[in-house]
């Protein structure tokens, strides 16, 4: 099968991923193996290129946002089979015996293991991973729709729940990028009124258009008090600003794997009237099954919004003929040219320039 592969961290810019033939991986015991169909790409897959997380294995197939069909079990497994459309995420074991796995908190198990890191991930024509760890896909998405909500999507729902958003309450969203734009939809579904803080002004945009009742560029000039808040910028500055405008006894979410440091808070201005401050660390499985399950009932709009391209509500009959449009699914992202169908960008057509495109066969 083909494979992009990396060998050595290097900076993105000389594409370090190579292009190369490799045996179809065998599933070992308890895994099964996917023909991938679509990749989305994490900002996450740039760390681990650059070597900004601890170097863990190489060479490595990276891509943690997977979406294709089971086409072969390995021993022991029951709850797949072949032909199962599934996903694969960045969480694909844990050691479950830990206090936290043991206690229904498997995000912060301290063994974990993660797709394209400690296993090769989705950027080939196949994959492995336990059958544990896949995620069924429902028919409301289309294959490309499904992949960016494998990271972007899941995190987004971990955030959200951490910010302990009331049914119909006030959501305040800092920073619009890909996790973001999947929160906005689910809390509309909800019931509840957004209002966004981004800089970007084609941010502030798409939020608009997605249904935010208010956006803004600056956290200072947020008009209401909201119940909850996540913080999905890697901007410190955010905090003191974020919790001023929470209700009593509202909560904010800080939703990054990074965040500048945080200035100092008043007791009385910041914190008191319990207003809650809790940081999000990766998932658990639940939260997967759990946004999958509320997106597919949330007439989803098309995940690669976030690259640029407009919106769109795409009714069941339209997701069918997406899908069985799959095949000869070209996108294009506007920064980066046409996108084959293995590689597709949510939210990062930079990196993806770098990248380059490499059309694959069937293997
Ligand atoms: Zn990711
Ligand atoms: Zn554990």
């Amino acid at each position: 099968m083909k494979a992009m592969v990396l060998e050595q961290l290097a900076d993105i810019h000389t594409s370090p991923l190579k292009l190369v033939d490799r045996p179809v991986p065998e599933p070992g015991p308890g895994e099964v193996r996917i023909r991938v169909s679509c990749c989305a790409i994490c900002r996450t897959d740039l760390h681990v290129i650059e070597g900004d997380l601890p170097q863990y294995r190489l060479p490595i197939v990276p891509g943690h946002q997977v979406v294709g069909v089971v086409d072969q079990l390995g021993g022991g497994c029951q709850r797949l089979r072949v032909g199962d459309r599934v996903g694969i995420a960045w969480l694909r074991g844990t050691c479950g015996t830990c206090a936290f796995c043991s206690s229904g908190r498997e995000n912060l198990c301290d063994h974990p293991r993660f797709t394209g890191y400690h296993a090769d991930g989705g950027y080939a024509e196949a994959a492995v991973v336990p059958e544990e760890f896949a995620y069924r896909i429902p028919d409301a998405f289309s294959d490309v729709q499904a992949a960016p909500l494998l990271c972007a999507g899941i995190i987004g729902y971990r955030a959200l729940k951490r910010s302990e958003l009331p049914s119909g309450g006030k959501l305040a969203i800092y920073g619009f990028g890909s996790s973001a734009h999947v929160v906005i939809q689910i809390a509309l579904h909800r019931g509840c009124e957004v209002y966004v803080v981004t800089r970007g002004e084609k941010h502030r945009r798409l939020a608009e258009e997605m249904g935010a009742v208010w956006v803004g560029e600056r956290a200072s000039d947020m008009p209401v008090r909201v119940d909850s808040a996540i913080i999905f910028a890697p901007a410190g500055e955010l905090v003191p600003p974020a919790l001023e405008s929470l209700r009593k006894g509202g909560t904010l979410a800080l939703a990054g794997i990074y965040m500048t440091d945080v200035p100092g808070l008043e007791y009385e201005k910041h914190l008191f009237y319990e207003r809650n401050v809790h940081s999000v660390t990766a998932n658990t499985r639940q939260d997967g099954r759990e946004l999958l399950e509320e997106a597919a009932h949330s007439a989803p709009r098309d995940t690669l919004s976030a690259s640029g391209r407009q919106p769109s509500v795409a009714g069941p009959e339209e997701r069918q003929n997406q899908r069985d449009r799959r095949p000869d699914h070209r996108l294009t992202a506007p920064h980066a040219g046409p996108v084959t169908r293995r590689f597709t960008c949510a939210a990062f057509p930079k990196s993806l320039r770098a990248w380059g495109t490499a059309p694959l066969g069937a293997y």
